[in-house]
């Protein structure tokens, strides 16, 4: 029996080819992708979606009060919420450098929330 079927928009590379994903007697079904990394991307967002999340944290002696980050790698989409009452939390100290980690280990997942930019002291 079909179960959970989606329709979504691979965003793997610009072709955007729309893939109908779905469960049936157990197994996954993945059709109207145009290649391997499509058949990927839709299993792996049906099983667990995940996204980058981007956003800003507050910052100290900068010359902007804010500093755009991101995670370094993509955050399960059901750990985002948690993961900005931590950033939402967070203050950094300027100097920054693009790159720079101003939060380690974000929920323990073993991922970092980087900075996007450079941002220096006032
Ligand atoms: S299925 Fe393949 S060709 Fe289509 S958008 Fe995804 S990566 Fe690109």
């Amino acid at each position: 029996m079909v179960k959970n079927k989606k329709t979504l928009t691979c965003i793997v590379c610009p072709q955007g080819c729309p893939i109908d994903v779905w469960e049936d007697e157990g197994e996954i079904k993945v059709s109207g992708n145009t290649c391997k990394r499509g058949y990927e991307y839709a299993l792996e967002e049906f099983k667990a979606p995940k996204r980058i999340l981007t956003t800003t944290i507050r910052v100290k002696n900068g010359i902007l009060p804010v500093i755009p980050v991101r995670s370094d790698i993509p955050i399960p989409k059901e750990k985002l919420f948690d993961s900005m009452k931590i950033i939402n939390k967070t203050i950094a100290e300027a100097p920054i450098k693009m790159g720079d980690i101003l939060i380690n280990d974000i929920l323990n997942l073993d991922i970092n929330i980087i900075s996007s930019r450079d941002l220096e002291k006032i």
